[in-house]
């Protein structure tokens, strides 16, 4: 199964944390990397005093099933010293999201297959385009780039590689 992650960090050396990531995802044997986007310097969300999160996008191909993927996922952010979070939005080591899992639909309260707040976020959409943005995203059957179309021009982010 071909799936897209959203990686981001926003604490301490945010490249070498995103680095770290990809490097830990790609160690296990149930995955392959497959590609990487560029990266994006993009202002917080939801809670605007956290720091400025530096993400991207990747690639990869598993023989996990979504949940087995989150559960490593999470032991990955875990490893990498991420703190269980108190409150919803807050600063982190590292964030590692499943996007896209091919045409599986999961709505559970572990899980949600499509990433349920891909539409909103330029920085997860942007760096997507550079990979794949003629991929349609199933449940919205919408291309990555024209859900990324659809955004205000008003916020741009910074690549930085
Ligand atoms: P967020 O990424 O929304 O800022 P967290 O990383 O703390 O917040 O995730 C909170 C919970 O969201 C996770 O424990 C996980 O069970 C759940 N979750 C639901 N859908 C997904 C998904 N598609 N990818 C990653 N986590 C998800
Ligand atoms: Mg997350």
């Amino acid at each position: 199964m071909i799936c897209f992650l959203g990686i981001g960090s926003n604490i301490d050396d945010r490249l070498s944390n995103l680095n770290q990531s990809i490097a830990l995802i790609s160690d296990d044997l149930h995955i392959n990397f497959l590609q990487v986007s560029s990266f994006y310097e993009s202002p917080p969300m939801y809670n605007l005093n956290l720091n400025i999160f530096l993400n991207g996008v990747i690639k990869i191909s598993t023989s996990y099933t979504p949940f087995q993927l989150l559960s490593k996922v999470k032991k990955i952010e875990l490893k990498m010293g991420r703190k269980e979070s108190v409150e919803r939005y807050e600063n982190r080591i590292i964030d590692i999201d499943i996007l896209c899992c091919e045409n599986e639909i999961i709505e559970s309260n572990e899980l949600t297959v499509p990433h349920p707040n891909i539409k909103e976020r330029k920085f997860v959409l942007e760096p997507w385009c550079d990979i794949d943005s003629n991929y349609i995203i199933v449940n919205e059957n919408r291309k990555v780039k024209e859900l990324l179309a659809m955004l205000p021009d008003s916020l741009k982010l910074r690549r930085v590689n």
